[in-house]
Protein backbone atom coordinates (compact mmCIF):
# COMPACT_ATOMS: atom_id res chain seq x y z
CA UNK A 1 0.00 0.00 0.00
CA UNK A 2 1.32 3.26 -0.71
CA UNK A 3 1.83 5.91 1.65
CA UNK A 4 -1.04 8.65 1.78
CA UNK A 5 0.64 12.46 1.46
CA UNK A 6 -0.45 15.41 0.76
CA UNK A 7 -0.40 16.80 -2.99
CA UNK A 8 2.29 19.26 -3.97
CA UNK A 9 1.44 22.82 -5.49
CA UNK A 10 4.04 23.25 -7.93
CA UNK A 11 4.11 23.35 -11.83
CA UNK A 12 4.48 21.15 -14.45
CA UNK A 13 8.30 21.82 -14.75
CA UNK A 14 9.26 20.20 -11.22
CA UNK A 15 10.81 16.84 -11.28
CA UNK A 16 8.85 13.98 -9.34
CA UNK A 17 10.53 10.11 -9.31
CA UNK A 18 10.18 7.81 -7.19
CA UNK A 19 7.68 8.81 -4.95
CA UNK A 20 5.41 5.54 -4.40
CA UNK A 21 7.51 2.95 -5.53
CA UNK A 22 4.76 0.04 -4.78
CA UNK A 23 2.22 1.77 -6.98
CA UNK A 24 1.15 -0.46 -9.45
CA UNK A 25 1.74 -0.23 -13.38
CA UNK A 26 0.09 2.24 -14.89
CA UNK A 27 -0.42 -0.92 -18.14
CA UNK A 28 -1.72 -3.06 -15.97
CA UNK A 29 -3.73 -0.66 -14.42
CA UNK A 30 -7.71 -0.14 -14.01
CA UNK A 31 -9.28 2.49 -11.78
CA UNK A 32 -12.71 1.13 -11.82
CA UNK A 33 -13.48 1.33 -8.05
CA UNK A 34 -14.60 4.90 -6.34
CA UNK A 35 -11.85 6.49 -6.73
CA UNK A 36 -11.28 7.60 -3.11
CA UNK A 37 -7.78 7.30 -3.90
CA UNK A 38 -4.80 8.46 -6.70
CA UNK A 39 -1.37 9.23 -7.95
CA UNK A 40 -1.01 13.08 -8.54
CA UNK A 41 2.27 15.00 -9.90
CA UNK A 42 1.29 18.40 -8.87
CA UNK A 43 -0.62 21.30 -9.41
CA UNK A 44 -0.60 24.78 -10.39
CA UNK A 45 -2.69 27.86 -11.42
CA UNK A 46 -1.93 28.67 -15.05
CA UNK A 47 -4.32 31.52 -17.23
CA UNK A 48 -6.33 30.85 -20.38
CA UNK A 49 -3.16 28.25 -21.73
CA UNK A 50 -5.27 25.10 -20.24
CA UNK A 51 -8.87 26.30 -20.81
CA UNK A 52 -10.93 29.42 -20.44
CA UNK A 53 -10.15 31.77 -17.32
CA UNK A 54 -7.66 31.21 -14.82
CA UNK A 55 -7.33 27.18 -14.43
CA UNK A 56 -6.51 25.47 -11.27
CA UNK A 57 -4.37 22.51 -13.36
CA UNK A 58 -4.09 18.99 -11.78
CA UNK A 59 -0.99 16.66 -13.43
CA UNK A 60 -1.93 13.09 -12.70
CA UNK A 61 0.22 10.53 -12.65
CA UNK A 62 0.20 7.76 -15.68
CA UNK A 63 0.68 7.87 -19.44
CA UNK A 64 0.59 4.96 -21.69
CA UNK A 65 2.17 6.64 -24.64
CA UNK A 66 5.51 7.13 -25.20
CA UNK A 67 6.59 10.55 -26.79
CA UNK A 68 10.07 11.17 -28.26
CA UNK A 69 9.58 14.75 -27.28
CA UNK A 70 7.15 14.37 -23.65
CA UNK A 71 7.87 17.45 -21.71
CA UNK A 72 6.89 15.35 -18.42
CA UNK A 73 8.48 11.82 -18.57
CA UNK A 74 8.05 11.87 -14.63
CA UNK A 75 4.24 11.52 -15.19
CA UNK A 76 4.33 8.44 -17.32
CA UNK A 77 4.62 6.14 -14.02
CA UNK A 78 2.39 6.09 -11.25
CA UNK A 79 5.06 5.12 -9.07
CA UNK A 80 6.56 8.65 -9.65
CA UNK A 81 3.22 10.30 -8.58
CA UNK A 82 2.27 10.95 -4.94
CA UNK A 83 -0.39 9.04 -2.91
CA UNK A 84 -3.46 11.15 -2.33
CA UNK A 85 -6.96 11.07 -1.25
CA UNK A 86 -9.53 12.52 -3.89
CA UNK A 87 -11.52 14.04 -0.97
CA UNK A 88 -7.64 16.41 -0.21
CA UNK A 89 -8.21 17.75 -4.17
CA UNK A 90 -11.50 18.74 -3.66
CA UNK A 91 -11.09 20.59 -0.24
CA UNK A 92 -7.98 22.24 -1.91
CA UNK A 93 -9.67 23.13 -4.65
CA UNK A 94 -12.85 24.44 -2.61
CA UNK A 95 -10.32 27.18 -1.68
CA UNK A 96 -9.48 28.22 -5.35
CA UNK A 97 -13.14 27.79 -6.05
CA UNK A 98 -14.36 31.49 -5.64
CA UNK A 99 -11.78 32.75 -7.27
CA UNK A 100 -11.87 30.56 -10.30
CA UNK A 101 -15.88 31.17 -10.58
CA UNK A 102 -15.34 35.54 -10.01
CA UNK A 103 -12.28 34.78 -13.28
CA UNK A 104 -14.52 32.62 -15.46
CA UNK A 105 -11.88 29.60 -14.79
CA UNK A 106 -12.25 26.48 -13.59
CA UNK A 107 -10.44 23.01 -13.10
CA UNK A 108 -8.14 20.84 -16.05
CA UNK A 109 -7.10 17.43 -15.34
CA UNK A 110 -3.95 17.19 -17.22
CA UNK A 111 -0.78 14.81 -16.96
CA UNK A 112 0.01 11.70 -17.38
CA UNK A 113 -2.88 10.82 -19.19
CA UNK A 114 -5.81 11.68 -16.94
CA UNK A 115 -8.05 8.40 -18.32
CA UNK A 116 -5.28 6.37 -16.60
CA UNK A 117 -7.22 6.81 -13.36
CA UNK A 118 -10.94 7.32 -14.41
CA UNK A 119 -12.71 6.89 -11.72
CA UNK A 120 -10.23 9.37 -8.91
CA UNK A 121 -10.41 11.88 -11.91
CA UNK A 122 -13.96 11.17 -12.59
CA UNK A 123 -14.69 11.84 -9.05
CA UNK A 124 -12.89 15.30 -8.94
CA UNK A 125 -14.70 16.55 -12.09
CA UNK A 126 -17.42 15.81 -10.84
CA UNK A 127 -17.38 17.62 -7.54
CA UNK A 128 -15.62 20.65 -9.58
CA UNK A 129 -18.84 20.78 -11.61
CA UNK A 130 -20.80 20.85 -8.21
CA UNK A 131 -18.92 23.87 -7.15
CA UNK A 132 -19.66 25.32 -10.55
CA UNK A 133 -16.52 25.32 -11.66
CA UNK A 134 -15.69 24.90 -15.48
CA UNK A 135 -13.68 21.50 -16.37
CA UNK A 136 -11.99 20.34 -19.07
CA UNK A 137 -8.77 17.31 -19.07
CA UNK A 138 -6.16 17.52 -21.24
CA UNK A 139 -5.49 13.91 -23.34
CA UNK A 140 -4.32 12.18 -25.85
CA UNK A 141 -7.56 10.19 -26.40
CA UNK A 142 -5.91 6.97 -26.33
CA UNK A 143 -7.90 5.73 -23.73
CA UNK A 144 -11.07 7.07 -24.65
CA UNK A 145 -13.16 4.08 -25.35
CA UNK A 146 -12.66 3.83 -21.06
CA UNK A 147 -14.67 7.03 -21.12
CA UNK A 148 -18.08 6.25 -20.53
CA UNK A 149 -21.35 9.01 -20.34
CA UNK A 150 -20.99 9.64 -17.19
CA UNK A 151 -17.42 10.54 -17.38
CA UNK A 152 -17.97 12.80 -20.08
CA UNK A 153 -20.85 14.71 -18.51
CA UNK A 154 -18.49 16.08 -15.85
CA UNK A 155 -16.23 17.32 -18.47
CA UNK A 156 -17.46 20.94 -20.23
CA UNK A 157 -14.21 20.73 -22.31
CA UNK A 158 -11.63 18.42 -24.23
CA UNK A 159 -8.32 19.56 -25.16
CA UNK A 160 -7.90 16.27 -27.35
CA UNK A 161 -4.00 15.57 -28.70
CA UNK A 162 -4.18 15.10 -31.65
CA UNK A 163 0.11 14.77 -32.11
CA UNK A 164 0.08 13.56 -36.05
CA UNK A 165 -2.24 12.52 -38.74
CA UNK A 166 -0.42 9.97 -40.21
CA UNK A 167 -0.59 6.26 -38.75
CA UNK A 168 3.20 5.64 -39.11
CA UNK A 169 4.55 9.43 -37.88
CA UNK A 170 2.00 8.97 -34.66
CA UNK A 171 3.29 5.46 -33.73
CA UNK A 172 7.14 6.78 -34.49
CA UNK A 173 6.73 9.39 -32.48
CA UNK A 174 4.18 7.96 -29.59
CA UNK A 175 4.64 4.15 -29.71
CA UNK A 176 0.92 3.71 -30.09
CA UNK A 177 -1.69 3.71 -32.17
CA UNK A 178 -3.39 6.69 -33.39
CA UNK A 179 -6.48 5.12 -34.20
CA UNK A 180 -8.11 5.11 -30.88
CA UNK A 181 -7.72 9.11 -30.67
CA UNK A 182 -9.46 9.43 -33.94
CA UNK A 183 -12.30 7.43 -32.67
CA UNK A 184 -12.19 9.18 -29.59
CA UNK A 185 -12.49 12.14 -31.34
CA UNK A 186 -15.31 11.41 -33.87
CA UNK A 187 -17.22 10.70 -30.33
CA UNK A 188 -17.15 13.77 -28.85
CA UNK A 189 -18.07 15.08 -32.36
CA UNK A 190 -21.04 13.08 -32.36
CA UNK A 191 -22.39 13.89 -28.92
CA UNK A 192 -21.48 17.88 -29.58
CA UNK A 193 -18.62 17.98 -26.82
CA UNK A 194 -16.66 21.36 -27.00
CA UNK A 195 -12.71 20.14 -27.66
CA UNK A 196 -9.63 22.33 -28.43
CA UNK A 197 -7.35 20.12 -30.41
CA UNK A 198 -3.66 20.44 -29.88
CA UNK A 199 -1.29 19.32 -32.12
CA UNK A 200 2.37 19.61 -30.86
CA UNK A 201 4.56 20.84 -34.06
CA UNK A 202 7.83 18.91 -33.86
CA UNK A 203 10.50 19.29 -36.57
CA UNK A 204 11.78 16.85 -38.30
CA UNK A 205 8.96 14.40 -36.74
CA UNK A 206 5.31 15.70 -37.06
CA UNK A 207 5.99 18.70 -39.44
CA UNK A 208 5.65 17.34 -42.71
CA UNK A 209 3.24 19.43 -44.95
CA UNK A 210 0.95 16.15 -45.67
CA UNK A 211 1.13 14.99 -42.33
CA UNK A 212 -0.89 18.57 -41.18
CA UNK A 213 -2.93 18.44 -43.75
CA UNK A 214 -4.35 14.76 -42.68
CA UNK A 215 -5.16 16.36 -39.16
CA UNK A 216 -7.02 19.62 -40.66
CA UNK A 217 -9.21 17.64 -42.87
CA UNK A 218 -9.56 15.15 -40.25
CA UNK A 219 -10.95 18.11 -37.94
CA UNK A 220 -12.15 21.28 -40.49
CA UNK A 221 -15.60 19.47 -40.45
CA UNK A 222 -16.24 19.51 -36.75
CA UNK A 223 -18.35 21.97 -35.38
CA UNK A 224 -17.78 21.12 -31.96
CA UNK A 225 -13.86 22.09 -32.32
CA UNK A 226 -13.55 25.64 -31.37
CA UNK A 227 -10.30 26.02 -31.66
CA UNK A 228 -7.12 24.08 -33.23
CA UNK A 229 -4.00 25.06 -31.21
CA UNK A 230 0.01 24.68 -32.65
CA UNK A 231 2.12 24.18 -30.02
CA UNK A 232 5.95 25.06 -30.47
CA UNK A 233 8.45 22.30 -29.32
CA UNK A 234 10.49 23.36 -26.68
CA UNK A 235 13.34 21.94 -24.87
CA UNK A 236 12.06 23.09 -20.83
CA UNK A 237 11.87 18.94 -20.25
CA UNK A 238 15.27 18.09 -21.70
CA UNK A 239 16.62 17.88 -18.43
CA UNK A 240 13.96 15.54 -17.02
CA UNK A 241 14.84 12.98 -19.62
CA UNK A 242 18.75 13.68 -18.53
CA UNK A 243 17.97 13.24 -14.50
CA UNK A 244 15.78 9.83 -15.27
CA UNK A 245 18.62 8.67 -17.84
CA UNK A 246 15.94 8.04 -20.80
CA UNK A 247 17.24 8.10 -24.54
CA UNK A 248 16.28 11.79 -25.80
CA UNK A 249 16.56 11.82 -29.21
CA UNK A 250 15.16 15.46 -29.93
CA UNK A 251 18.52 16.98 -27.75
CA UNK A 252 19.67 18.22 -31.53
CA UNK A 253 15.74 19.75 -32.51
CA UNK A 254 15.00 23.47 -32.72
CA UNK A 255 11.85 25.22 -31.44
CA UNK A 256 10.01 25.42 -34.98
CA UNK A 257 10.82 28.79 -36.88
CA UNK A 258 8.01 31.90 -36.98
CA UNK A 259 8.03 31.08 -40.97
CA UNK A 260 7.16 27.38 -40.22
CA UNK A 261 4.15 27.79 -37.32
CA UNK A 262 2.90 30.31 -39.77
CA UNK A 263 2.92 27.98 -42.44
CA UNK A 264 1.29 25.36 -40.01
CA UNK A 265 -1.45 27.47 -39.06
CA UNK A 266 -2.37 29.02 -42.36
CA UNK A 267 -2.90 24.62 -43.32
CA UNK A 268 -5.47 24.51 -40.85
CA UNK A 269 -6.98 28.12 -41.66
CA UNK A 270 -7.12 26.72 -44.83
CA UNK A 271 -9.04 23.69 -44.00
CA UNK A 272 -11.32 26.04 -42.60
CA UNK A 273 -10.57 25.57 -38.66
CA UNK A 274 -9.95 28.60 -36.75
CA UNK A 275 -6.07 28.08 -35.67
CA UNK A 276 -3.84 29.37 -33.30
S1 LIG B 1 0.72 11.81 -23.98
FE1 LIG B 1 1.56 13.61 -22.94
S2 LIG B 1 2.35 12.84 -20.98
FE2 LIG B 1 2.00 11.05 -22.29
S3 LIG B 1 4.01 10.68 -23.23
FE3 LIG B 1 2.83 11.98 -24.65
S4 LIG B 1 3.40 14.09 -24.17
FE4 LIG B 1 4.04 12.78 -22.42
Amino acid sequence: MAQLSNIEAGNRHDLHVGISPDAPDEADFRDDGEGAFGYAHSYETSSRYDGPGLRIVLFMSGCLLRCSYCHNPDTWHLKDGTYVSAQEVIDRLGTFAPALRTLDGGLTISGGEPMVQLAFTRRVLAAAKQMGLHTAIQTSGFLGDRADEKYLSCIDLVLLDIKSGDPETYRRATERELAPTLRFAERLAAVGKPVWVRFTLVPGLTDDPANVDKIARFVAPMKNVEWVEVQPFHQLGAFKWKALKLDYKHADTTTPTPEIVDRVLGQFRAAGCRAR
